[in-house]
C-alpha cells in the first residue's frame, strides 16, 4: 500500500519508518523548505517515546543526539525544595532532552537512511478521495496519489479539516510558553535533573546539559494575542517579558532568563481536547493534528511517537485500511484523550505509571 505522510516532523517521520516496517510504501511530504535546522526551543521525549522509538529500533540516533535526567525537583518561590522525583531509569531509556532542530533532523535522517524520501517545500491544500485512495493537491499546484493519506500535519492541521470541515479551531489554554537555552557560565546548575519552580506569578523549569549549557522554559498566564503580532516578538521582546513574569521573586529565574542571548523562542499554548473524527475511508491523523497537549506534562511528541507505532501496526494487521483506523482510534483515543485533559488542569499528578510505563511491542498483533 502506497501510504501519503503530510507533515515530516515527529509524527510524519516516525509513521513513515514504522508503516515501511509493516510492509507499506511510505510518500512524505513536508511543507518547510529544509530539514527543521532553523525549528525554535527544544523538548523532551519521555520514556515511553522513547519505548515507542525502540519498537522500530529508530531510538540510537536521538540517544546520540540528546542528554538524559534522572529525576524532577519542585522548589518554592522561597528556594525550598518541596519535592523529589526520581525516574526509574534502570528500566526506561527516557527522559532525554534535544533541540526540536535536532530531533527533526535526527528523525528525517534516519528515514532517509532506510530509503524513505522527505521531499520538503510540499505544502498540502487538499486531498480528495478516490476510488479507492486519495490524491494530495500541494500549494504548488501539484498532485500526488496514494492509497491512503496521514494527516501528521500538526496543530493546525489542513488534514484534520478536510476529514471533518466543521472542526473547531485549537483551544488556547492561557499559557504563554518561553523555551531558550545560554551557555552563559555561572549560573545555578541543574545537571541530570529538571528542577522546577514555582514563582510567584508563573512557572519555570531548567536542566544544565552535559556540556553546561542551561536549557530552561516558562509558562506564563498570558491573554490570546494574534499570531502576527506573536511572530513579531524580538529574542530581547521574550526575554522582556520572561524576565518581568519572575521579578520580584527571590529565585535564580530572571538570572537565567537574562543571560540567553538570541536562543529564546515564544508563543501561545493551545490543545485540542478531543476530536470528533479521526479518519475517513482514506484518511487519519496522528500525532498533534488528532490531539494536541498543553506542554505541561511534556507528552506531546512522546504521543506523537506513540501513534505512529500503533498505527502502522494497525495498517499492518488488518485487512483494510478502515478496520485499521478503527483499531487505530480505539486503541489510542482514551490514552490521548486522558493526557490532555490532564495537561490542561496542570494536574498530572504525581502517579505518571500510566504515561511513563506504557511499553509498545512491534511484534504483537492488533485484533479489529
Ligand atoms: C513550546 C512547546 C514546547 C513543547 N515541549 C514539549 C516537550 O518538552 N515534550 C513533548 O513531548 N512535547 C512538547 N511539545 C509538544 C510537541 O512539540 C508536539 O506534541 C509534537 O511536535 C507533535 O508532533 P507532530 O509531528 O504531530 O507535529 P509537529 O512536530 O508540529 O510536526 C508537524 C509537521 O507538519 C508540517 N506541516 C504542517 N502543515 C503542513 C501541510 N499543510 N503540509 C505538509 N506539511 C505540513 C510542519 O512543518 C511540521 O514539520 C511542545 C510544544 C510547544 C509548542
Amino acid at each position: 500500500m502506497r501510504v501519503l505522510v503530510a507533515g515530516g516532523g515527529i509524527a510524519g517521520t516516525v509513521t513513515a519508518m514504522a508503516v515501511q516496517r509493516a510492509g507499506h510504501e511510505p510518500v512524505v511530504c513536508e511543507a518547510h523548505p529544509s530539514g527543521g535546522a532553523d525549528a525554535g526551543a527544544f523538548l523532551t521525549v519521555m520514556h515511553n517515546g522513547m519505548d515507542a522509538l525502540r519498537a522500530i529500533d529508530a531510538e540510537t540516533p536521538v540517544v546520540e543526539a540528546s542528554f538524559a535526567a534522572f529525576g524532577v525537583e519542585l522548589v518554592s518561590p522561597d528556594g525550598a525544595t518541596l519535592s523529589t522525583r526520581q525516574f526509574d531509569t534502570e528500566a526506561l531509556a527516557g527522559p532525554r532532552t534535544l533541540t526540536r532542530a535536532a530531533f527533526y533532523r535526527v528523525l528525517q535522517d534516519e528515514a532517509q537512511r532506510r530509503g524513505i524520501t522527505v521531499a520538503h517545500r510540499r505544502r498540502l491544500v487538499s486531498a480528495t478521495a478516490g476510488a479507492p485512495g486519495v490524491t494530495a493537491t500541494f500549494e504548488d499546484g501539484s498532485t500526488v496519489s496514494g492509497d491512503i493519506l496521514v494527516g501528521a500535519d500538526g496543530l493546525h492541521s489542513v488534514v484534520r479539516r478536510l476529514i471533518d470541515p466543521d472542526c473547531g479551531p485549537p483551544r488556547f489554554t492561557g499559557l504563554t510558553v518561553v523555551y531558550g537555552y545560554t551557555r552563559a557560565a555561572g549560573l545555578p546548575a541543574a545537571p541530570g535533573v529538571y528542577r522546577m519552580i514555582r514563582g510567584s506569578r508563573a512557572a519555570f523549569g531548567f536542566t544544565t546539559a552535559p556540556d553546561g549549557a542551561t536549557f530552561w522554559f516558562a509558562r506564563i498566564p498570558d491573554t490570546e494575542r494574534p499570531r502576527t503580532e506573536l511572530a513579531a516578538v524580538t529574542p530581547a521582546g521574550w526575554r522582556e517579558f520572561t524576565g518581568a513574569a519572575f521579578d520580584g521573586d527571590p529565585l535564580p529565574c530572571a538570572e537565567i532568563v537574562a543571560a540567553t542571548g538570541d536562543e529564546v523562542y515564544g508563543g501561545h499554548s493551545y490543545d485540542l481536547p478531543t476530536t470528533r473524527r479521526w479518519s475517513t475511508p482514506a484518511m487519519v491523523l496522528a500525532g498533534d493534528s488528532a490531539h494536541a497537549a498543553s506542554p505541561a506534562a511534556g507528552q506531546g511528541a512522546s504521543m506523537a511517537l506513540e501513534d505512529a507505532v500503533v498505527l502502522a501496526q494497525c495498517l499492518r494487521d488488518l485487512p483494510d485500511p478502515a478496520s485499521a483506523f478503527a483499531a487505530y482510534e480505539r486503541l489510542r483515543r482514551s490514552r490521548v484523550e486522558k493526557l490532555v485533559a490532564a495537561s490542561a488542569g496542570q494536574d498530572v499528578g504525581e502517579d505518571r505509571g500510566w504515561l511513563y510505563r506504557h511499553h509498545l511491542d512491534w511484534d504483537s498483533r492488533i485484533t479489529a
